[in-house]
């Protein structure tokens, strides 16, 4: 050890598993500061009249903040929990506890980026390094068979490439124990009210009570996996709407940072060798290589992925009366049923399936015509699971202004709902009215 002091900045890396910031900075100084700051800036009104943070999400993101505070107490050590923007947090750490340099998780997406920047102008000043690590995605940016700004543009090519000449590096361990300075201040976690969020209310028709925090992410990979084996048939399983079980629902742990997709990975390998393998164990992975996949689009394309007119910079035709349709499509007012169940959904429990996802964006832009933006938008509110390059990703590439490479794709709600829906089930659980 060095008798340095580092201090980790945690931000949506909120694991103390397969977390290389942590680890190198526990490796590499005497001294840890480990600090969280709830940013102001998230939890605010957004241009497109959404909170940028709903209730669902907040409650989440302050039981893993919680979760990732007792972990680190475990080990010794403890965590700083501040509220403020951290370009003006940071550095009075760093003056307080001589820290010498500071460690994070570069973000892709702008807002997050920007925040970084702000961070290393601010500690600049103090002469003090921001250093940079990448460790959101499966495969790591330098493990790729092509630059980022020649990955290609179409998921498919994308996927064959990354299969045959990708590496997927094993995960880190996890450190044992921590030293902290021990005048380390003592911090409380904020309540929603302090945020500015009212509190969820949760619906016993949830597809789970989605807990916050690494503790119960690392759960539900082990209930999914071992206890279950529900991933053994999770390619004839996933398109389900209703219940826990259909799908993994890492979704949320993901994006909070509280479960590593490569820890999945790797995991995933394990239960083949020792159970089974099969296209449906293939399957989890394939939807990890999406994930990857809009991160990196982001990473190439930038802010565009936010404009009206997407990374291919085409116009929509709105409908002269857009505000009144989103309005009906926010608030489940829409009259069809399988759109308005699936909104339903989302705005009384934060989640809704990959198919409603899909079937209801499709139809706000393609049968409504409102700009998809803004439904992209109440989704970041409302999803307990949202992350940048995920959402607006899926947004735009179902509004055909992103990456798919079927120009004016259509769901046809109705056939889709028969499909995968056929009697009816899922529109009675939330619309019991209709019966
Ligand atoms: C309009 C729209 C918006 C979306 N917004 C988000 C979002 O903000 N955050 C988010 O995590 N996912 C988003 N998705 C992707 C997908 O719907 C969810 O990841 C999935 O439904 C979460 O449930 P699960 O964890 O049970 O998924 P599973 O079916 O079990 O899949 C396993 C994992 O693969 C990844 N994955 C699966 N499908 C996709 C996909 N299409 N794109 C990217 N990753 C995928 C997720 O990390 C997921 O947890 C969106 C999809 C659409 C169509």
């Amino acid at each position: 050890m060095s008798g340095k002091t580092i201090l980790v900045w945690f931000r949506n890396d909120l694991r103390i598993h397969d977390n290389e910031v942590f680890l190198e900075a526990v490796e590499k100084a005497s001294l840890i500061v480990p600090v969280f700051c709830f940013d102001p800036r998230y939890y605010v009104e957004t241009p497109f009249k959404t909170q940028k943070t709903g209730s669902f999400r907040a409650q989440f993101i302050l039981e893993s903040v919680a979760d990732l505070k007792v972990s680190l107490q475990k080990m010794g050590g403890d965590l700083l929990i501040m509220q403020g923007k951290p370009e003006e947090i940071l550095p009075e750490i760093c003056k307080k506890y001589h820290v010498d340099e500071v460690y994070h998780h570069r973000e892709v997406a702008h807002e997050e980026t920007e925040i970084s920047s702000l961070v290393e102008d601010a500690l600049w000043k103090l002469q003090i390094n921001l250093k940079h690590f990448i460790g959101h995605t499966l495969f790591h940016k330098e493990d790729l068979p092509f630059p980022i700004k020649d990955i290609p543009d179409v998921f498919t090519t994308f996927r064959k490439k990354v299969e045959r000449e990708g590496i997927i590096r094993p995960s880190f361990a996890t450190p044992e124990k921590i030293e902290i300075p021990q005048d380390l201040e003592e911090s409380e976690l904020p309540n929603l009210e302090d945020l500015g969020i009212c509190a969820p209310v949760y619906d016993k028709r949830s597809v789970l009570r989605f807990k916050g925090g690494e503790t119960e992410g690392l759960n539900r990979l082990r209930y999914y996996l071992w206890e279950t084996d529900l991933i053994s048939s999770y390619k004839k399983t996933r398109n389900g709407l209703i219940g826990g079980d259909y799908s993994s629902k890492f979704s949320a742990w993901m994006s909070a940072g509280c479960l590593s997709p490569r820890e999945i990975y790797w995991e995933v390998k394990k239960y083949e060798k020792e159970r089974t393998a099969n296209d449906s164990t293939y399957w989890l992975i394939f939807e990890l290589l999406w994930r990857d996949y809009f991160r990196f689009m982001f990473k190439k394309h930038g802010t565009s992925y936010f404009r009206e007119s997407g990374f291919k910079g085409i116009k929509q035709d709105d409908a002269p009366n857009q505000e009144e349709l989103f309005n009906q499509w926010k608030n489940a007012e829409t009259g069809v049923p399988f759109v308005d169940a699936n909104m339903k959904e989302l705005n009384l429990t934060g989640f809704m399936s990959n198919r409603g996802r899909q079937n209801v964006a499709s139809f706000l832009v393609k049968d409504l015509k409102v700009n998809w933006t803004w439904g992209a938008a109440y989704f970041e509110e409302k999803l307990i699971d949202y992350n940048p390059a995920s959402n607006w990703g899926n947004w735009a590439y179902i509004a055909g202004l992103g990456n798919d490479p079927m120009e004016n794709r259509h769901f046809n709600i109705e056939k889709q709902a028969k499909d995968y829906d056929p009697n009816g089930e899922f529109v009675n659980l939330w619309l019991p009215e209709l019966t």
